[in-house]
């Protein structure tokens, strides 16, 4: 859909879609009329090495990389400034300072899986980690990042650290074995667990939804789908895992006029108090730092002046509220 048509169904309320259950009101805190969770797939230049959009997908990541390395603080910031918390889905290897090639490739200890193409990555030849620089945090700061999961950590709102897989891998059932799931979850709970962090809450890289089964064998509590843009409620997999659905991602069109991107994401928050619904906003922090320069602190104040109706929560601190009311 072009960014044209994209006003038009957003104008006419086809998009976000709205929901419509049956004893919505138990998936709403009491005296709530709306929650809110917003995500960050934090990834560095994991996510790009693969990428089609690009005819050098090397240099996409190290430029994203870098970007993103440069946002968060800002980021932060602006999430102080409202106490907004956000809910870190962190690929495992930025929690490394340092990495180095065991043998003939990095990573020995995590399993690879076979050539696969799908909508945005191809991965045709050579090793699943080729790219990995196998340097430290201060040669290849693209690719490590124990620093600015600290800060995240260190500042005044509490944010959530969660998980993002290990290498930023496919995880479709199609493209990804359980055992080679297995071992980059593992080696994301033990780096998490060594800072003091249990990792509960997941997001799929590229939304490649798959080994969920493997998710609850490890522990997780929820995940994250983009299959619509949608203000619903929960479901929940197999008895134990939490899916919540996306609704927007921020984004910063050219097309669009700053003061039309905070009216749009100011209404979709009224759409959620108006049909008492979750919200589940994402973004990747490697995008245009405008946008939390001069769209963000706008939607902020709305959520922050509404905040005795709208539950502002993380992923874990939302599907906690869900298990404590018996869902
Ligand atoms: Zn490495
Ligand atoms: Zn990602």
């Amino acid at each position: 859909m072009n960014n044209f048509f994209k006003k038009i169904s957003f104008g006419l309320h086809l998009d976000p879609m709205v929901e419509k259950i049956n004893g919505h009101r138990r998936y709403i805190p009491e005296g709530k009329k709306a929650v809110l969770i917003i995500y960050a797939d934090f990834e560095l230049g994991w996510a790009w090495r693969y990428s089609k959009i690009n005819g050098d997908p090397g240099r996409l990541a190290e430029i994203k990389g870098l970007n993103e390395r440069k946002n968060v603080p800002y980021i932060l910031d602006a999430c102080d400034n409202y106490s907004i918390p956000v809910t870190w889905a962190t690929v495992g290897h930025l929690f490394l300072d340092k990495c180095i090639k065991g043998g003939v490739s990095a990573h020995p200890e995590i399993k690879r899986y076979g050539y696969f193409e799908n909508l945005f990555w191809k991965y045709e030849s050579g090793d699943w980690f080729d790219a990995d620089p196998c340097t430290d945090v201060k040669t290849n700061p693209a690719w490590y990042c124990p620093d600015l999961i600290k800060q995240i950590r260190a500042v005044r709102t509490e944010h959530e650290i969660g998980c993002h897989t290990f290498s930023h891998i496919d995880c479709s059932d199609e493209n990804c074995p359980p055992d080679v799931f297995d071992s980059e979850i593992k080696e994301c709970i033990r780096l998490a667990s060594a800072e003091g962090i249990e990792l509960k809450s997941f997001v799929h890289p590229a939304h490649t939804i798959g080994n969920l089964d493997g998710l609850i064998k490890n522990g997780f509590n929820s995940y994250r789908t983009d299959y619509n843009n949608i203000l619903g409620y929960p479901e929940k997999y197999n008895g134990k895992l939490w899916h919540f659905k996306s609704t927007w991602e921020f984004v910063l069109f050219k097309e669009w006029s700053i003061r039309y991107h905070i009216n749009r994401y100011i209404e979709i928050l009224r759409r959620a108090l108006m049909n008492e619904t979750v919200c589940v906003f994402w973004f990747h922090p490697s995008m245009d730092i405008r946008f939390f320069e001069e769209v963000f602190p706008s939607v902020c104040e709305y959520i922050n002046r509404n905040r005795e109706i709208i539950e502002v929560t993380t992923a874990s601190g939302y599907a906690d509220f869900l298990e404590k009311n018996g869902l």
